[in-house]
């Protein structure tokens, strides 16, 4: 459970960009870089929007009573979006729903607190939680505790540690502890004021949302989001990616598979993942398509005899070369599939 978290908590949800320092509380540059760029809002369908800010995704639903939004991604840019909003449909943001916990998706609701009503999974909560006083530096980290006194001073941290500093250093003192390295980045995830463990609905300016829980090993916090009554919009953070092959090792386990085969039976047109470009039901069938053609030829490379560097070798999942993440992720995803069809998992 703690190397997991620590593991989860220094990779954000996937590799971080380059580290540029600066004095606003989540600089761009810490968010994963992709081709795609920009700061814009964009109509989706009817009264849904999407924002986007560089790679990352929002998903808002303007009614006469207020705004339904999904995800605030950070501080600077909820700071932006709140202002674009006010400006064009004069009403409130009432509600922020958490996609999951990760920094680099739940950061910056507190922007809108004045409003709204921050709504997430029970499951953010002990995410959330410092962990006591007495937790030892992680291994991993340990390190770079060149005084031996136990934290890491600004002065001696290195890597993500250094360029998530302010991200992790809750108390501000300018030393990260055990506690707060083990808790990882969260420093401007505002805890949800609303939690849920089931499936819910919520109703704004006769507009309805359906917030659905769904467990996944990226987050056991995650939760889609479907926009109803006529708009047909499904948002899903991370983990069901459109034209991208998917991030881990995880992606063709057969709950996995199950899980997002739960998702593509929903009824939806529009579809919007956290990341890169926006999609529609099909892109989510192409998801699920791949992790089932991953499964199948991991399979056949094992009851071909071969190893798992053979397999990484010759299951080169020809027809998504064009999606994104291909070079990155491929070689992962046969790994991680490979160890679980030999391990029975
Ligand atoms: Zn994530």
């Amino acid at each position: 459970m703690t190397s997991r978290r620590i593991a989860v908590a220094l990779a954000g949800c996937l590799a971080l960009g380059a580290f540029a320092g600066s004095a606003s509380a989540q600089p761009r540059e810490l968010y994963q870089q992709t081709a795609h760029k920009g700061r814009e809002i964009g109509n989706l369908t009817q009264n849904v929007y999407w924002a986007r800010m560089d790679d990352y995704l929002s998903v808002f639903m303007v009614t006469s009573e207020g705004i339904i939004l999904v995800e605030p991604i950070g501080t600077e840019f909820a700071t932006w979006l709140k202002g674009e909003m006010a400006q064009r449909f004069k009403v409130p943001v009432k509600y922020v729903i958490y996609s999951h916990h990760h920094w680099d998706h739940g950061s910056g609701a507190a922007v809108y607190a004045d409003t709204a009503r921050l709504v997430g999974h029970a499951n953010m909560l002990p995410h959330l939680a410092m962990p006591p006083a007495s937790t030892p530096l992680p291994q991993n980290v340990r390190a770079q505790d060149v005084n031996g006194n136990g934290q890491i001073e600004r002065s001696e941290a290195q890597g993500n540690i250094k360029a998530q500093f302010d991200l992790y250093d809750a108390d501000r003192n300018d030393a990260l502890s055990g506690a707060e390295v083990t808790r990882g980045p969260l420093v401007y995830v505002r805890a949800p004021n609303d939690v849920y463990t089931e499936r819910r609905d919520i109703t704004l300016g006769g507009k309805r949302v359906e917030v659905i829980p769904i467990p996944t090993p990226h987050a056991d916090d995650n939760t889609i989001v479907r926009f109803v009554d006529g708009t047909n919009v499904l948002f899903a953070s991370d983990w069901i990616t459109v034209r991208r092959l998917p991030f881990g090792g995880d992606v063709a386990l057969k709950e996995e598979i199950a899980r997002v085969r739960t998702v593509e039976a929903m009824d939806y047109e529009h579809f919007v993942c956290s990341h890169g470009m926006l999609g529609t039901k099909a892109d989510v069938t192409s998801n699920l398509r791949y992790r089932e053609e991953l499964r199948d030829a991991v399979s056949r490379a094992i009851a071909a005899g071969q190893t798992l560097e053979q397999a990484q070798a010759s299951v080169l999942m020809e027809a998504y070369k064009g999606w994104e993440f291909y070079d990155q992720q491929r070689p992962g995803n046969v790994a991680g599939t490979y160890r679980a069809l030999t391990s029975n998992r």
